[in-house]
């Protein structure tokens, strides 16, 4: 399909916290590894995410590829470090949305931060065509706030990462010192779009925040910094995921910290970090779920 029409914010590409300034539109690829058009990984209803999203048809998932993030544990590493995947323009993006929205309870965008100009014509046209279904935005977070910004009235529901409090972390696992401060920025100006998460009678997610958060080995005491900024800057009912998946297998240096599971009494102690600070919307896994075969199995937490 070649380089694709030219769009101004590609060039110079300054969409992301990033800002390398690769001109897509010339054929370059910036620090995400992406062009102009976006590469499709996969797109299919998916069953394994939080109840009120994969909900009872399936969650209607579009996996981008390419990252701005890239995370040396990242379990998705074949399609954010390589320019894989169906190359698609926008009416192709269209076409995706409005197969998917006949069957699955919405349109799971996952980690398209890097086609963001792309992404949001496409779910603007996919609207006037008829979409009806929810618009869920599912993001590492490491994201401007002006890009959140002008996904204002076209995102329901925003899914978002909080990975690291700590800059060391951010560092090292992920080469973005500043992702807190960058990420709790944009999770601040979600929450003020579309506030805390609303369901249906039968329990599926219309609107909302639920923010993910996956816990790292040996870094228990980063996760609690997390919670308690949760609790202190979006309240207790803040809709929460502790996620236990952390797979070590992509973790090039095998004598690294990272390069472990988490315990389960790790994954224990942020559960009831978060109970102890009144946290009373919270999605805990099953410890079965951090294997290579990662089938999450969510169960809102007990207090
Ligand atoms: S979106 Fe990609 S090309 Fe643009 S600034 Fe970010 S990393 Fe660079």
């Amino acid at each position: 399909m070649g380089i694709g029409p030219e769009i101004t914010e590609y060039s110079d590409c300054r969409i992301c916290p990033r800002e390398c300034g690769a001109d897509r539109n010339a054929g370059s690829y910036g620090y995400c590894m992406s062009g102009v058009l976006p590469r499709i990984a996969q797109y299919s209803p998916h069953r394994w995410e939080e109840p009120p999203i994969s909900g009872t048809k399936g969650s209607g998932t579009v996996f981008f590829s390419g990252c701005n993030l890239k995370c040396v544990y990242c379990q998705n590493m074949e399609i954010t470090r390589m320019e894989t995947g169906l190359q698609v323009d926008v009416e192709g993006l269209i076409a995706i949305f409005l197969e998917l929205g006949r069957t699955c309870h919405n349109i799971n965008l996952v980690t398209s931060a890097h086609f963001l100009p792309t992404v949001a014509r496409a779910i603007t046209e996919a609207k006037e065509q008829g979409l009806s279904v929810p618009i869920v935005y599912n993001t590492s977070s490491y994201e401007k706030q002006s890009a959140i910004r002008a996904l204002r009235g076209l995102v329901d529901i925003y899914l978002p990462d909080i990975k690291y409090h700590s800059s060391r972390l951010g560092k090292v696992l992920s080469n973005a010192p500043d992702y807190f401060d960058v990420a709790s920025a944009a999770v601040k100006e979600m929450l003020e779009q579309v506030g805390h998460l609303e369901t249906d009678d039968e329990g599926i997610a219309k609107k909302g925040l639920l923010i993910r958060h996956l816990v790292i080995p040996g870094e228990i005491e980063d996760s609690f910094r997390i919670l308690e900024w949760i609790r202190e800057n979006m309240g207790k009912y803040a809709h929460l995921s502790i996620m236990s998946q952390y797979t070590p297998e992509y973790v090039k240096d095998k004598g690294s910290p990272y390069a472990r599971r988490i315990t389960p009494q790790e994954y224990e102690a942020v559960l009831n970090k978060a109970v102890d600070l009144g946290l009373c919307n919270v999605f805990a896994q099953d410890m079965s779920s951090s294997s290579t075969y990662y089938v999450p199995d969510f169960d809102q937490l007990r207090r």
